[in-house]
């Protein structure tokens, strides 16, 4: 196999430091039974790591086993932690860009909750890019219109004076060219602001948040790789911020009238070196150590359930020999309830559900969340040892 190269920078001196082999390669499509869901594909990763840029990716990642379609789910729109998040996230770009009375264009938009914020409260128009897009009677507004479709220079013609794009980034194995063909669609248009937010791969080493290592992220994106990628792209770079705690990283932009150059020596390149050096035994270990915890609560007879069937809930149940010991997921997304988790088949309830199988102990699969998982158990008469993953 040729050396990787770095997708982002274009460098070929790649270390390739962690091999993730047999994960579901869709962690958030549904499936219906749990045999369909234990069947689900599955692919292999093996993370390199740009020491020059600082950017991470799945060196092996073969774009064929993807497929996005309507069964594609990853709505986080029903966690009212997020829902703030978007809220005053909406509220920050239309004040800062004044967004009123503007076009705005959303690339991923999924159902459209975030472009619909956008909108409603500046009185903008919105134009929602997503091939997993599917038209809801419930939900419909003036201020937006949807192409079910990704989005690319064939759609030049939609001009727009904001584009958003949210965790889209990290799913595209060749982030260059769908960057700039942004930038040749917007053209000449100085005026076009620009918001991206992706997964914070500093974050992510840097907590030892393993389980949001997964197949339909073949990239992870530090604040370094993600600013050299635009500043490279053909953009000027505004402003590069953590956002949620860390765990997202968010960028604004412009397009610049001229080529532009990385800057060098983004700050935190050591300390994510560093992290990448000692992240395999740091892995191993964590594996190790919830092997011996899930076996404790098995010898005492505890029952357990995953709070959370997002990409996080299905990487700990496909990580760990869990099939007899955790047979429930509950997570508060009505589309997943009744349906069972890619690779390893549990099936995904509500929480009500919790008041008939009074579980003992609750793994929360994101710390975010925990108040407002108390809160529901506490609503629900039930308690439980909570520990978050
Ligand atoms: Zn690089």
């Amino acid at each position: 196999m040729p050396n990787p190269q770095c997708p982002v920078c274009l460098a070929t001196e790649v270390t390739l430091f962690a091999d993730i082999p047999n994960v579901p390669t869709h962690c958030n499509l549904l499936w219906a039974t749990a045999e369909a869901a234990c069947e689900a594909p599955r692919g292999d990763i093996q993370l390199g790591f740009c020491p020059t840029c600082g950017h991470i990716f799945n060196a092996i990642f073969a774009p064929a086993l993807m497929e996005y379609t309507q069964r594609y789910e990853n709505s986080l729109h029903f966690s009212p932690r997020f829902q703030s998040y978007a809220m005053q996230l909406a509220q920050r770009l239309i004040e800062k860009y004044a967004l009123y009375n503007k076009t705005i264009i959303d690339i991923g938009c999924g159902q459209g909750d975030f472009l619909d914020l956008l909108c409603e409260k500046g009185q903008n128009q919105g134009i929602g890019f997503d091939p997993s897009y599917w038209p809801n009677a419930e939900f419909t507004s003036r201020h937006l219109s949807f192409v079910q479709d990704f989005y690319s220079e064939k759609y030049a013609s939609y001009t727009a004076d904001f584009i958003c794009c949210r965790q889209v980034l990290e799913h595209l194995h060749k982030p260059r060219e769908f960057l700039l063909s942004i930038r040749r669609a917007i053209g000449p248009k100085q005026g076009v602001k620009i918001f991206f937010e992706v997964p914070n791969g500093l974050f992510m080493l840097r907590d030892l948040s393993i389980w949001d290592i997964i197949y339909e992220h073949c990239a992870y994106f530090c604040a370094g790789s993600l600013a050299n990628l635009f500043q490279t792209c053909g953009f000027e770079v505004l402003q590069v911020n953590e956002e949620y705690a860390g765990q997202f990283i968010s960028l604004e932009a412009r397009p610049s009238p001229k080529t532009t150059f990385a800057e060098q020596c983004w700050p935190g390149l050591p300390e994510l070196t560093q992290n990448v050096s000692s992240f395999s035994a740091n892995f191993a270990q964590k594996i190790q150590l919830w092997q011996q915890d899930l076996a404790g609560f098995a010898q005492k007879q505890q029952r357990v359930v995953v709070w959370g069937a997002g990409s996080k809930g299905v990487m700990f149940l496909n990580a760990l020999p869990v099939q007899n010991s955790i047979r429930y997921v509950v997570d508060i997304n009505p589309r997943k309830q009744g349906m069972f988790v890619a690779g390893s088949g549990q099936e995904i309830v509500s929480p009500a559900f919790l008041t008939t199988l009074r579980p003992a102990v609750i793994l929360i699969m994101n710390a975010i969340y925990e108040a407002e998982i108390r809160q529901t158990m506490t609503n629900l008469g039930l308690e439980a040892e909570f520990i978050c993953v």
